[in-house]
């Protein structure tokens, strides 16, 4: 059965769409078949895996309206080797559209049960608001995983994404759970994101990611070259971290890594941070 996560968070700007990909494209990579969907009007998910979202044949947009499959409306990426449903501007109008419809909420999830089976892993890029786009997500998903900065005023805003996760989990969706807090464009040098990683890992628990995405140039062009990070510059140290962050999702579902067996790291360590980063 497909792990359905959503990557959400209400705040912009976090790295969702970033993980999204290189996560989609990590998990590619070490033989997973995996479907992204990209929940956001922006579209940038769509964009990073190299799909021109002005020119879609069916986006997640129709889907959720029902004017055609979700079978219907997915590609295979071109940068990579997993399949993508991709949105658009036209998204931004479905929020409305669906309120007056039938099992709004449910729409994404009765639309993808007859596709699930396909996958392994199904990544939802989830929007920076908790409106119905992200409820439709977070209602087809079994658990969410949530970029974090390491600073203050993220920790402030992980208690509103928890109690709208609790809020779903108690009325619409009995299966969805936090995954795990992954944090992202990590810098160690910075001792304030050191002193909130710890602080994660004290209150959270073994509900923080292992894998940490530090802050690293390559993951950021990558975009602009339509490609995942992990494809582009699979040797930079954000790609790297990508590819141990899909091993560590993968061991964690009890699967079996290609070649290798490699355990997460010890809890609370990130050795690979250490130094400064140049690349
Ligand atoms: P939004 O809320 O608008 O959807 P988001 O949460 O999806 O934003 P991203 O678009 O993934 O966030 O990232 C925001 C910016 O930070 C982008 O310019 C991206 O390239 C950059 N970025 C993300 N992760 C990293 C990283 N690990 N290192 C360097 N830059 C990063
Ligand atoms: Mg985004």
């Amino acid at each position: 059965m497909a792990q359905i996560y959503c990557v959400a968070n209400q705040k912009g700007g976090v790295g969702k769409t970033t993980t999204t990909v290189n996560l989609a494209a990590a998990l590619a990579a070490i033989g997973q078949r995996v479907l992204l969907i990209d929940l956001d009007p922006q579209g940038n998910a769509t964009m990073g895996c190299g799909v021109d979202k002005r020119a879609l044949p069916h986006s997640v947009y129709d889907v959720l309206l029902g004017n055609c499959t979700a079978q219907q409306a997915m590609q295979t990426s071109p940068a990579a080797n997993f399949q993508v449903i991709g949105s658009n501007r036209d998204l931004a109008g479905a929020e409305i559209e669906l309120v007056s419809m039938e099992r709004r909420e449910n729409r994404l999830r009765d639309a993808f049960e007859a596709v699930q089976d396909q996958f392994d892993f199904v990544l939802i890029d989830c929007p920076p608001s908790l409106g119905l786009l992200t409820l439709n997500g977070l209602c087809m998903a079994k658990g969410v995983i949530v970029p974090m900065l390491c600073e203050y005023y993220a920790l402030e805003g992980l208690t509103d994404l928890v109690n709208s996760i609790k809020q779903v989990h108690a009325n619409l969706n009995r299966d969805l759970k936090i995954i795990g807090i992954l944090r992202v464009m990590f810098d160690a040098r910075v001792t304030l994101q050191q002193q909130v990683s710890e602080e994660l890992r004290q209150h959270f628990g073994d509900k923080v990611f292992d894998s940490i995405i530090p802050r690293n140039v390559r993951l950021a062009e990558a975009p602009s070259h339509g490609l995942p990070g992990v494809v582009y510059d699979p040797n930079a140290k954000g790609s790297k971290a990508f590819i141990e962050f899909a091993e560590e999702l993968v061991v964690r579902n009890g699967g079996k890594l290609p070649n290798k067996t490699k355990k997460p790291k010890a809890a609370g360590a990130a050795p690979a941070l250490v130094k400064p980063a140049s690349n």
